[in-house]
């Protein structure tokens, strides 16, 4: 009876906000949703599954996606180059599925020029020294490391403007429970829709 396309759900957040936990809670509240899985030079971190968190690949593979126009968006993050498949996407789009997107602000705001009804989240700590202390709690980074996402994160939390939507993770629940909000919201609109009732003449 409603038909709609699909929406772009893009989160991006300075390192250390919670993002890529939230993105995980949010599938399983909301099974439906797709996942778009980047593609990046970055080597896998320990427990990461090719195909699954990311197609790892090469730098010269990487530039064939990027000469081919197979990406929708690209950036290059902490010395590394990511990008979102285009054809994912598309495909995703045309099936009326959502589909969930963790990219940084570069690639939010490519998203946003090529796909104008794309909603865009941000997510952010509490506050600085908070965002300190999570980075701090992962003990995997070096101290050099630790400075120079913390200065990152200075430069992006003022892009939050930019975004539709802005959560503030206190609290991982707290913070699923309202990205899942604004989905299930987006879902609703009407400039998404088309109704069509069987035993009303009114069609749109
Ligand atoms: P990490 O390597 O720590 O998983 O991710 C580093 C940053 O790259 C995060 O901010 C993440 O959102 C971003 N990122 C991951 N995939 C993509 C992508 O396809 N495009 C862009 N622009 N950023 C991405």
């Amino acid at each position: 009876m409603i038909a709609r396309r699909g929406t772009l759900i893009v989160v991006s957040a300075p390192s250390g906000a919670g993002k890529t936990t939230l993105c995980r809670e949010v599938r399983l509240c909301l099974p439906d949703l797709a996942y778009s899985v980047s593609y990046t030079t970055r080597p896998p971190r320990p427990g990461e599954v090719d195909g699954r968190d990311f197609h790892f690949v090469t730098q010269p593979a990487f530039e064939a996606l990027r000469t081919a126009g197979a990406l929708a968006e690209w950036a290059q993050v902490h010395g590394n180059l990511y990008g979102t498949h285009a054809g994912t996407l598309e495909r995703a789009l045309a099936e009326g599925r959502d589909i969930l997107l963790d990219i940084d602000t570069q690639g939010a705001r490519q998203l946003r020029a090529r796909y104008p009804t794309a909603v865009l989240v941000f997510i952010i700590a509490p506050s600085m020294a908070e965002l300190e202390q999570r980075l701090r709690e992962r003990r995997s980074d070096p101290e050099r490391e630790i400075r120079r996402r913390l200065d990152r994160a200075r430069e992006e939390v003022p892009l939050w403007r930019e975004y539709d939507y802005l959560i503030v993770n206190r609290d991982v629940k707290e913070a699923t429970e309202h990205l899942a909000a604004v989905i299930q919201a987006e879902r609703c609109r009407t400039n998404r829709l088309s109704l069509a009732m069987p035993d009303l003449e009114v069609r749109s």
